[in-house]
């Protein structure tokens, strides 16, 4: 049977560090009218999302933090110590929230900002190691990126697992396995299976279909042990992205109506090494 793994990656925090250091808020105004004169939104929701710019929290870490809890989802959050695209937030500011997350008994990783330059990814990794939150931890990049150094300079920094590996045409089911550093490091790489924004915006209309085929197939093929998923904690509002939370809870719907079981990054490596 196939196990699930779910993780968020926590690309903004405040609005305010937006409206400081990035053009995030105002494209977001902008696409909104856009989306409503296509009729992708509706009048209800684009009212909404006037007055959100200007509120002071923009992560959902406690709703969907919650929504998990109650479905023993032992999910993974992914914080980042770097800016890079849109993610505006510093380290200080994300302390006291991989302390939250932490401190409600889910895993914490880096949303790693820097794909290539060895010293600024072993920064990234030391800024988070400094929280003093978890011994060991994995790191999601922000963003699909990653070239033929990302992942063994992840496994030599230290990092346990990634996952950024991903197929932006189409859902492919690439199992764990290790990568080994050249100082003997091993870390595991997890592809990403699903990403939200990928079946989402570009394929609104069967978004579910193409996850539902994925997770028959998966179900189906033997050498197939983990699905692994990925949410946005900031589309975990009803008010501001209807079709993002209402997907999210399909998916974990589907996936307790299977009895698929929900099963750590950390966890599941546990499991790897048992079993082999
Ligand atoms: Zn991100």
């Amino acid at each position: 049977m196939i196990k699930v793994i779910v993780s968020h990656d926590v690309d903004h925090l405040y609005t305010g560090d937006h409206w400081k250091h990035d053009l995030i808020l105002e494209k977001f105004l902008v696409r909104s009218f856009i989306q409503l004169f296509r009729r992708e939104i509706t009048f209800k929701v684009f009212l909404k999302r006037l007055p959100y710019v200007f509120r002071k929290r923009m992560c959902r870490i406690p709703e969907i933090l919650a929504f998990d809890k109650m479905h023993s989802i032992p999910s993974s959050f992914f914080f980042g110590t770097g800016n890079i695209l849109g993610m505006s937030y510093s380290p200080e500011q994300a302390k006291p929230w991989v302390q939250y997350v932490a401190d409600n008994g889910f895993d914490v990783g880096v949303h790693a900002a820097v794909i290539s330059d060895f010293q600024s990814m072993k920064k990234e990794f030391e800024r988070f190691r400094q929280f003093r939150i978890q011994e060991r931890f994995g790191v999601r990049v922000h963003y699909v990126r990653y070239d033929d150094s990302t992942f063994t300079n992840m496994a030599e920094i230290g990092y346990k697992f990634d996952t950024s590996e991903f197929c932006k045409e189409k859902i492919t089911l690439t199992q764990p396995y290790p990568v080994k550093a050249a100082n003997g490091n091993i870390m595991w790489e997890f592809p990403l299976h699903v990403m939200d924004g990928y079946v989402i915006e570009k394929n609104a209309h069967d978004a579910k279909k193409l996850v539902l085929d994925a997770l028959d197939e998966a179900e189906r093929n033997d050498n197939v042990r983990y699905f692994t998923f990925l949410f946005h904690d900031i589309y975990f509002d009803e008010h501001i992205y209807p079709i993002w939370i209402d997907f999210y809870k399909w998916f974990i719907g589907i996936c307790e109506e299977r009895k698929l079981p929900f099963i750590s990054y950390d966890d599941a490596i546990k499991e790897i090494l048992h079993n082999d």
